[in-house]
């Protein structure tokens, strides 16, 4: 099992990463690691923080509403979602990020974003052919339930990944390198989705 000390350093690193690919700026987005399915606790990265500057002790641990019981430490806002993406996937880490290509695709196609016959799709679990993925889309919002609400109402077990409109992306998986990996892969794949795009929606 994975203790906090391991998940903070871990999230850490994740984050310098994706604030290095310029998917966290300012101090945007969010990561989380369940350490426990049953109740679901999950550590997830504290609010505020530079992503590209967090250190092992920047988490801190929420239920899957994201509510916590650390008398200091505030998480993140969106840790509710990352509770209920969690909790209804299975998943063992899931990773929010502002990248622009993906809010961009969800600007475009406000009712999904369809994606097929791309090499890239066997990065993110799915097939390169004759295989129809669409990413879901849902608004923005600042309230968490209605956020996880609309996620539960358009998930799909074979698409790992949720977009929200003027907002950012969320990827889940097994543990935090295949999100990344997925991320990375549909990151490419919504940007490529943008710039091929022709004419009006
Ligand atoms: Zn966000």
């Amino acid at each position: 099992m994975t203790t906090l000390a391991e998940a903070g350093r871990a999230l850490a690193l994740e984050s310098a990463r994706y604030a290095a690919l310029g998917w966290m700026r300012g101090t945007a987005g969010n990561l989380s690691v369940v350490l426990e399915h049953d109740p679901l606790r999950l550590a997830v990265t504290v609010s505020g923080r530079d992503k590209g500057e967090l250190t092992d002790d920047d988490v801190v641990v929420v239920d899957a509403t994201g509510a916590t019981t650390d008398p200091v430490k505030v998480p993140s806002a969106e840790a509710g979602l990352h509770g209920r993406i969690a909790s209804v996937s299975g998943a063992g880490a899931v990773v929010h990020v502002h990248a622009f290509a993906p809010v961009v695709a969800a600007e475009y196609w406000p009712g999904g974003v369809e994606l097929r016959d791309l090499e890239m799709l066997k990065g993110f679990g799915r097939a390169a052919h004759d295989d129809l993925v669409t990413i879901p889309v849902i608004p923005n919002g600042q309230d968490m339930r209605v956020l996880g609400d609309a996620f539960e109402a358009g998930y799909r077990s074979d698409t790992p990944a949720l977009l929200v409109a003027r907002h950012g992306i969320y990827v889940w998986g097994e543990d935090l390198r295949q999100a990344r990996h997925r991320l990375e892969c549909l990151e490419w794949l919504l940007r490529f989705a943008v710039e091929t795009k022709r004419g009006v929606a």
